[in-house]
């Protein structure tokens, strides 16, 4: 049987009010339009861009759908309306939830409002180091590295994992959860 679902990998991202529970929210919601097969890791990272700011939960996540890209970008800007997030927030500013298409099987879109691959996607440690948790060996559509070649030559610094995979399926806020990391 021919498959129509492609193999997508989501990048999550918080550091603004419970952040856990918006990550979570966002796993939930996800699975409404697609499958989640796989979750990383829970990390916590040093913000990029705008140093000043809180620390950021990052995670990624494999999914299938049959949502084409554009489609599954309206999808989760909705999604982080939702969790709370508004548009015109500072550029890699705070934010509630963040969302980031960054593979979609090995489709390139090069879209005024969606890029895929993630434009940044090799050069940001707090996606790689998930992504490569979860997919060593897969290569990058453009570049043709190996998601654990772009980590080795990013690095990992401001990078920390707090939490192994089946962290989304825990209960409770970020107060209680944390003890348990
Ligand atoms: P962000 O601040 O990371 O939420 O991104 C802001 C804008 O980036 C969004 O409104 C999207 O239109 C655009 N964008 C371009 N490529 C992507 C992608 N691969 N995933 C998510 N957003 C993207």
């Amino acid at each position: 049987m021919v498959s129509l679902a492609a193999t997508v990998y989501l990048g999550l991202g918080a550091n603004v009010g419970d952040r856990l529970a918006n990550l979570r929210m966002a796993l939930a919601r996800l699975q409404t339009l697609a499958r989640l097969e796989e979750v990383s890791s829970l990390y916590e990272t040093q913000p990029q861009g705008v140093s000043d700011q809180p620390l950021f939960l990052n995670a990624v996540c494999r999914v299938t759908t049959g949502l084409e890209p554009q489609a599954l970008l309206r999808f989760l800007k909705n999604l982080e309306w939702e969790i709370g997030r508004r548009p015109g927030g500072q550029t890699w500013g705070p934010r509630p939830i963040d969302l980031d298409i960054l593979l979609y099987d090995d489709r390139v879109v090069d879209a005024p409002e969606l890029k895929v691959p993630h434009p940044r996607l090799a050069e940001r440690a707090f996606v790689l180091v998930p992504l490569a948790e979860l997919t060593p060996e897969l290569r990058h559509p453009l570049l043709g590295n190996t998601t654990k070649e772009l980590l080795a030559s990013v690095g990992q610094e401001g990078v920390k994992r707090i939490a192994p995979a089946g962290w989304e399926k825990g209960e409770g806020n970020e107060g209680t959860a944390g003890a348990r990391f």
